[in-house]
């Protein structure tokens, strides 16, 4: 960038000079050039007033006298009929007829005429002004042009001093300026945006930047804290079995423990199975980016599935569910959909009280395609209503364990609704029941059928 800023800037005081310089020598030649011109001009017009005073003959004789001897300027007397009467610098015997010179003709027409071109006399580039005199002749005065030009050119080798001169000072301060532009970006501690004194336009972008360490710190943390969860939920239900094991191994176990203590491991087990089971879920859906395999799935059809799946473990409990609801299409992977729903009616028989009652809805609403669970179990407190989402958070913790919870399941239903672009809401009141609202997106008809 430095490199970038610096070289704009050098190419710019470059160009910049460059043209001025050109510029300004154009305007000094042309400038020159015209005062040259009208210096001729009016050398010509009082040298003519001058001669109308007098006849052709005396005229004559008063040029020979004044210009027989010039060397800077070129003075021709021209008859009306082209014929050359007097030339300072030229035979006029060798002379050709003068009347098909443009200054000469304009002249004779217009009483003045003027013209640059290529002396066939001299060879060089000639100014020439014809002015006409009374007496129908035309006095024409000719000089060299090359006298600007010339004084240009010899003005160039300082000129080339200045510029070299002017080209280091802009590198110098070209340098300087990129060094200034640089500092305050140099300066940011890319870890510490928040304080850092910057261009405005550069703002959004560190804030984005700020935004993604944040995020990146986040779920660095959130990683750091599920890996420790992770272990530590293990550990208690392997601490157990490994307990029981080595009492049955060492024959400290009296026989009639044996089939209790087998119970024992064979339930820690089935909870260590379920945990993983659940971490696995969640890490395949953290990667997930989306939902792989969507379809067009009836939520009704899979709500009523897994009502059947779990009546017999609500019924050990004296738990009734009622179910009402109609065919209700959403867009998403139906296996999902179908852990979001168990993990849902699994936590109302679990935190329901004996013999309680849920009620279950899927079918349109006006906002989208509603699945609501209804239990009229323990409640949650308000302060946690929007911590059940987190992993391994549990309200009551040693109630989750007795009733077989991982702490996970509410993490996944979290991650699949963010996955089908569901909301979800929580209903509770401590003592009364809960109900938990999970609104999809509808799938228009004309999705349903293709
Ligand atoms: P768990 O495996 O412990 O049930 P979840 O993630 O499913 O984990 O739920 C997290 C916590 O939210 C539970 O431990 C429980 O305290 C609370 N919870 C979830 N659903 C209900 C409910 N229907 N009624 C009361 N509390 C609930």
């Amino acid at each position: 960038m430095r490199k970038v800023i610096n070289n704009t800037l050098r190419i710019f005081a470059i160009s910049a000079v460059l043209v001025t310089t050109l510029l300004v020598f154009l305007a000094y030649y042309v400038q020159f050039t015209l005062g040259e011109h009208n210096e001729i001009r009016s050398r010509a017009a009082v040298m003519a007033s001058c001669l109308e005073n007098y006849t052709t003959e005396r005229a004559l004789d008063i040029l020979h006298n004044a210009y027989d001897k010039a060397t800077d300027v070129r003075v021709t007397l021209i008859a009306d009929d082209g014929s050359v009467l007097y030339d300072n610098e030229a035979d006029i015997q060798s002379l050709e007829n003068h009347s098909e010179r443009p200054e000469i003709t304009m002249a004779i027409e217009k009483g003045e005429g003027e013209r640059v071109r290529r002396s066939r006399t001299f060879g060089k580039r000639i100014y020439y002004y014809a002015v006409k005199v009374k007496d129908g002749t035309v006095l024409r005065i000719a000089q060299p042009t090359g006298v600007a030009a010339g004084m240009t050119m010899g003005v160039l080798p300082i000129a080339a001093v200045i510029l070299i001169a002017v080209f280091a000072a802009a590198f110098y301060i070209s340098k300087c300026l990129t060094r200034n532009i640089m500092e305050p970006i140099n300066s940011i501690d890319i870890n510490n945006i928040s304080g850092a004194e910057i261009y405005d336009e550069l703002k959004p972008f560190l804030e984005c930047i700020a935004d993604e360490n944040e995020e990146r710190a986040r779920t660095e943390k959130i990683r750091r804290e599920f890996t420790a969860n992770v272990s530590h939920e293990l550990k208690t239900p392997l601490t157990t079995i490994s307990g029981y094991a080595q009492m049955i191994t060492n024959g400290m176990a009296k026989p009639d423990d044996i089939s209790e203590f087998g119970s024992k491991i064979e339930k820690e087990s089935e909870r260590l199975l379920q945990l993983i089971d659940d971490i696995i879920n969640l890490s395949r859906l953290d990667e997930q980016n989306g939902i792989e395999d969507a379809e067009i799935v009836d939520l009704s059809h899979i709500t009523v599935e897994t009502i059947r799946a779990l009546e017999k473990t609500a019924k050990e409990r004296g738990i009734q569910i009622y179910y009402s609801g109609a065919p209700t299409y959403i867009k998403g992977n139906a296996t999902l959909i179908g852990e979001l729903v168990y993990n849902l009616i699994d936590n109302a028989v679990k935190y329901n009280k004996e013999n309680g009652k849920i009620t279950v809805f899927a079918g349109e609403r006006s906002d989208g395609a509603e699945l609501s669970v209804k239990d009229t179990g323990i409640g949650i407190p308000e302060e946690d209503t929007e911590r059940i989402f987190e992993r391994f958070y549990r309200v009551d913790k040693s109630h989750s364990k007795k009733v077989g919870g991982t702490g996970l399941g509410l993490s996944i239903v979290k991650h699949i609704c963010a996955c089908h672009n569901a909301k979800i809401r929580v209903k509770s009141e401590v003592g009364k029941g809960t109900t938990i609202y999970v609104t999809f997106p509808s799938v228009s008809a004309k999705n349903q059928t293709s």
